[in-house]
């Protein structure tokens, strides 16, 4: 489902070049529970972000389910990825002003999505993460559980087969950070949602199906595991 070809990024070309990705082949298959660990450093928010088209490769083409993302528009980009992959991010990234009920409805709203099919939508999918009861709730208002939680639900909005996790559970008490990734696990199993995640929590690496390390922006290691 994610093809990532001889990827490289190079930050800061012209001065001080940064290697930050080199060279780096992966396939993701549909249904996969990946985890992107490595060093502070290695590369991994940098190839996520590129495998999500948040930023460009500055060699070498991404592929996700098909679409040669690396090729499309600005405008086509946004549109794809609005339609295919959720973003979760370690700080939450949620807007301040608005309740959790609006954070997760504003994807919906972006999609012309119309009112009443968004509310119902919108309850659905905080009911999912288990925040039915938090849905007038500001971000303020929030543990980081619960933050994350709606995060988890505003990925969800525009029911995309990907979720992509940049160190999800950093900022979680380990008890958040188990709930969060049994959501994340459930929606893997049960809606076959593909998830990759980059993480340094051992916890969150025990559960995953395949590990792929990053060491220096190169694969290091790439091996499948039975999650405990
Ligand atoms: P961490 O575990 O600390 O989150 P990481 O594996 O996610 O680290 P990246 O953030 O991908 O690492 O960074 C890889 C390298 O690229 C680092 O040397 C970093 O300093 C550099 N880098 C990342 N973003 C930029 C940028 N926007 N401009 C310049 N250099 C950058
Ligand atoms: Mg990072």
């Amino acid at each position: 489902i994610i093809d990532a070809h001889n990827v490289s990024k190079t930050f800061n070309p012209k001065t001080i070049p940064v290697h930050a990705v080199q060279n780096v082949h992966v396939h993701i298959e549909e249904g996969e529970f990946v985890a992107l660990v490595g060093p502070s450093g290695s590369g991994k928010s940098t190839l996520l972000n590129m495998m999500g088209g948040l930023d460009e490769p500055t060699a070498g083409t991404v592929i996700i389910d098909g679409v040669e993302i690396t090729t499309l528009s600005e405008n086509k980009l946004i549109d794809f990825r609005l339609h295919n992959i959720g973003f979760v991010f370690q700080s939450f990234n949620l807007i301040p002003v608005l309740t959790a009920k609006e954070n997760v409805g504003f994807v919906l709203q972006l999609q012309n999505i119309h009112k009443d099919k968004r509310e119902k939508r919108v309850l659905e999918l905080l009911n999912e993460v288990g925040l039915e009861d938090k849905i007038n709730s500001k971000p303020s208002e929030l543990s980081g559980g619960q933050q994350q939680r709606v995060a988890v639900a505003r990925a969800l909005a525009s029911k995309p087969k990907i979720i992509l996790a940049d160190e999800p559970t950093a900022n979680l008490d380990s008890k958040s950070a188990a709930n969060l990734l049994d959501i994340m696990a459930k929606l893997n199993k049960e809606e076959k949602i593909t998830f990759l995640f980059s993480t340094h929590d051992q916890r969150v690496i025990k559960k995953a199906r395949r590990i792929i390390t990053l060491v220096d922006g190169k694969i290091d290691s790439d091996v499948q595991q039975i999650p405990s």
